[in-house]
C-alpha cells in the first residue's frame, strides 16, 4: 500500500462533522461529509471506508487516516 502524498486527500473537522475542504472530482469547497466519529475512528485503523461525496456522488475509497489526511487507493491528485 503506497501511503504517498499523491494517495492522500485533506479533511476538517468542526465539532462533529467531518469537511473536505475541496471535492477531488467537481472541485466544490467544504463539503460536509456523511463521517462521523465512528468511521473516522474505523478509517484510523485501516479498515477500509467508503466516503460517497453528496455533492457529485464520487466515491473515495479510504484505506487509512491521519488528523489530517485520508489516504486513498487511488491518486485524486493530478487530476481535473
Ligand atoms: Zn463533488
Amino acid at each position: 500500500m503506497k501511503l504517498t502524498f499523491e494517495y492522500t486527500w485533506p479533511y476538517e473537522r468542526m465539532m462533529n462533522d467531518i469537511y473536505i475542504s475541496e471535492c477531488p472530482f467537481c472541485k466544490k469547497d467544504n463539503v460536509l461529509t456523511s463521517f462521523k466519529e465512528e468511521q473516522m475512528n474505523l478509517a484510523k485503523e485501516a479498515i477500509k471506508q467508503i466516503l460517497i461525496m453528496p455533492c457529485c456522488h464520487g466515491k473515495i475509497t479510504i484505506l487509512n487516516a491521519d488528523d489530517d489526511y485520508f489516504y486513498t487507493d487511488e491518486k485524486l491528485r493530478g487530476q481535473s
